[in-house]
């Protein structure tokens, strides 16, 4: 903990999230906060949110606040099926307490299926309305694994994210 110390205007933080959710039939397939038409869905405790959950942990870790399974635990039945832009309200709602607003978030997904294209603008403006910035300050891009790995092999997504924070005057 940082005790009493609270982060200035001049303040900034950077923090990296990663996670990866197996693709399976019979599940819905939402993608930070976005529900994708897709004949396979992602598997998880939560709604394996795998995006969401990248930037919730960029986000914990740009404030020194651990990962999103030391908040959120798999273990816990509260979080079975939960919405994951609910669990990131959640950290958004802390780090505003210690001080912190977002200044922008990039992030990558990386997906051999389904096809993330059409549904990246719609994911854009869902985000940025959760963390509360323009749209321009979320940044969505799509990749795929050329055939190689467990993206390529389509058995699973993996996204990666950055957040940056900025400490807000006290
Ligand atoms: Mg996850």
């Amino acid at each position: 903990m940082t005790g009493e110390w609270r982060p200035g205007p001049q303040d900034r933080r950077v923090g990296i999230g990663w996670d990866s959710h197996r693709l399976v039939e019979g599940r819905d397939f939402i993608l930070g906060g976005v529900k994708i038409e897709s004949p396979v869905g992602l598997h998880g405790h939560s709604d394996a949110d795998v995006l969401s959950h990248a930037i919730t942990d960029a986000i914990l870790g740009a404030a020194g606040l651990g990962d999103i399974g030391d908040h959120f635990p798999d273990t816990d039945a509260a979080y079975k099926g939960a919405d994951s832009i609910q669990l990131l309200r959640t950290v958004l709602e802390h780090v505003r307490e210690l001080g912190w607003e977002i200044d922008n978030v990039d992030s990558t997904v990386v997906a051999e299926r389904p096809k993330l294209g059409p549904a990246k603008r719609a994911i854009q403006e869902r985000l940025a309305e959760v963390l509360g910035v323009p749209a321009h300050a979320v940044g969505v891009k799509a990749s795929t694994g050329e055939g190689l790995g467990f993206v390529g092999r389509g058995e699973g997504v993996a996204a990666l994210a950055v957040a940056q924070l900025r400490g807000t005057s006290a």
